[in-house]
């Protein structure tokens, strides 16, 4: 034996070869400096060790080397920009586990969701500068929009980003807030660096409209405007007591018992979150499964995660109506039951924000639909959809 490489991974999870993102990081390095004391080959320590964390390591004397994975897909260039002091360019791994679900699970290769060029490295989706340079504007401020922007402007084209509301982010603003989802608060942070930095023309607190954009006359117009949230077709829906599972991650506050309408990914932090604040909460899920979209190894924690906390799940159940005591729900068997709730949280429903496009088409020479505002999925699929628009322009 030459070294011991110290993988960090959470043990006793079918599949689960790295530490997910809840976990701490800089795993491998709790456990080396035992090893190291003990052992006279080199150790490589490993878990999602950040460059800064991984020098001073090994000059403390804590490790040997520091072994990366999923830092270098989600940034091939990662120890160039550590050598050269450009710490803010690296794009940070989000520890989402599309990669290895994608291989081990669905044996469908690697990808990344956060570096779409993973895999495809040798072929056309290299950024490459554009021959004529545009005029573009990028209507939305999430991670579709941004990559739209930070990459064509990579290419070379004089964009300007307009987001309606006064911060950039989109959902991602929400997605950070749940228990173990600070992961992402660093490729937010990524996103909104590197605009500046690719000179993009960033107006924060504008609404783009069809009068605005007639007037501004750009080359090409990429919408990444996301998703509106739409109320369910439920009686008692319209009521003051009820409200969005994003409303709710932004701070709003609820009642002590709290039925949650939808158990997917969002619903399920949603409880987690609130649970965490001592909230009795139930999920209602019309499917026989919840988060039933999530990456499988990150699914049976969330799962184990929400059963040990004492969040109800009723799977297999409808929600019939809404009242002013709760909400009155319908089991597959055919039972009805009532469920005591003072604020109804609705995390199902959100639909496409695709008006702009309706009123911009034929009026805007080139126009690309980029992210939920196509059709509401997830992070990879808004930012490769942000990447390969702004390949095209
Ligand atoms: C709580 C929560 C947790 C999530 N967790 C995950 C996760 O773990 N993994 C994952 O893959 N996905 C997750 N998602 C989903 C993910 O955040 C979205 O799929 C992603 O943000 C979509 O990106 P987008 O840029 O297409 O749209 P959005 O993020 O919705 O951004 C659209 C932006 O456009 C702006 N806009 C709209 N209209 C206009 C206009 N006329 N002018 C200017 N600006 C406009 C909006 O204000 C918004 O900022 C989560 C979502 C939520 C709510
Ligand atoms: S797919 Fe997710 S976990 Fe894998 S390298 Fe990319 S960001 Fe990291």
């Amino acid at each position: 034996m030459h070294a011991l490489e110290l993988a960090g991974m959470i043990w006793g999870i079918e599949l689960n070869m790295e530490p997910p993102p809840g976990e701490p990081r800089n795993m491998g390095l709790m456990i080396s400096p035992f090893i190291k004391s003990v052992v006279t080959i080199p150790v490589i320590a490993e878990g999602r060790i950040e460059p800064q964390e991984g020098d001073k390591a090994i000059a403390e004397g804590k490790a040997d080397f520091i072994g990366m994975g999923r830092g270098l897909l989600a940034d091939p260039r990662l120890p160039e920009k550590a050598v050269t002091g450009r710490l803010e360019r690296i794009r940070p791994c989000i520890g989402c586990g599309r990669c290895t679900d994608n291989q081990l699970m669905k044996g469908i290769g690697v990808m990344c969701s956060v570096n779409p060029a993973v895999g495809h490295e040798a072929s056309k989706y290299q950024i490459y500068r554009a021959q004529k340079v545009k005029r573009v504007a990028v209507i939305g401020g999430g991670p579709a929009g941004m990559e739209a922007a930070r990459v064509a402007s990579l290419r070379g084209h004089r964009v300007t980003l307009y987001e309606k509301e006064e911060k950039l982010g989109g959902q991602l603003n929400q997605a950070v807030v749940p228990p173990h989802k600070s992961n992402l608060a660093a490729y937010l942070e990524y996103l909104k660096t590197q605009l500046p930095i690719q000179r993009v023309d960033v107006r924060t607190g504008v609404k783009a409209n069809i009068d605005m954009i007639k007037k501004l006359k750009p080359d090409a117009v990429v919408i990444a405007t996301g998703v509106s949230m739409s109320k369910p077709d439920i009686p008692g829906a319209d009521k003051p007591f009820v409200l969005s599972a994003r409303s709710v991650l932004d701070g709003k506050e609820t009642a002590v018992n709290v039925a949650i309408i939808g158990g997917g990914l969002v619903g399920c932090e949603t409880a987690e979150f609130l649970q965490k604040q001592g909230k009795q909460v139930t999920v209602i899920e019309m499917l026989d499964d919840i988060a039933g979209k999530m990456v499988y190894a990150q699914k049976t924690i969330l799962e184990a995660r929400l059963k040990a906390a004492g969040v109800t799940i009723l799977t297999g159940t409808k929600c019939k109506e809404i009242s002013d005591a709760g909400v009155t729900v319908k089991t597959k068997s055919g039972e009805v039951l009532h469920i005591e709730a003072g604020t109804v949280v609705i995390a199902v429903g959100d639909r496409p924000n695709n008006a702009l496009e309706r009123e911009l088409k034929g009026i805007v020479h080139e126009l690309h639909m980029v992210g939920d505002c196509v059709q509401p999925e997830g992070i990879a699929e808004a930012v490769a959809a942000g990447y390969h628009a702004a390949l095209s322009l």
